[in-house]
């Protein structure tokens, strides 16, 4: 089932469920998947997303998925849709 994230305690709480998050970016216009554990995905590290800030100003969207096909077609509708670029995370991806 493909979930919304909108806080970083969300996230937080999804870190030790495999899973894969869909990170949107709207200044860089770019979509890209992490496995939930990939520390760009992770709020509590420097480098990784902040759903609550994003959301708040409204720079971002997340969506996590136990599916990694369904995450990725989640991926693609919104590249697809906005005109963005998708990539996979070369951090996390396996
Ligand atoms: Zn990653």
């Amino acid at each position: 089932m493909l979930t919304e994230i909108v806080t970083d305690e969300q996230l937080i709480d999804l870190y030790t469920t495999p899973g894969y998050l869909v990170a949107v970016d709207y200044p860089k216009k770019e979509v890209k998947l992490h496995t939930v554990d990939c520390m760009l995905a992770d709020p509590i590290s420097s480098v990784g997303v902040k759903p609550s800030k994003a959301r708040e100003n409204k720079t971002g969207e997340f969506w996590f998925s136990e599916s990694r096909d369904e995450a990725n077609s989640k991926a693609e509708e919104i590249a697809k849709k906005k005109g963005y670029t998708n990539t996979i995370c070369p951090i996390c991806n396996r």
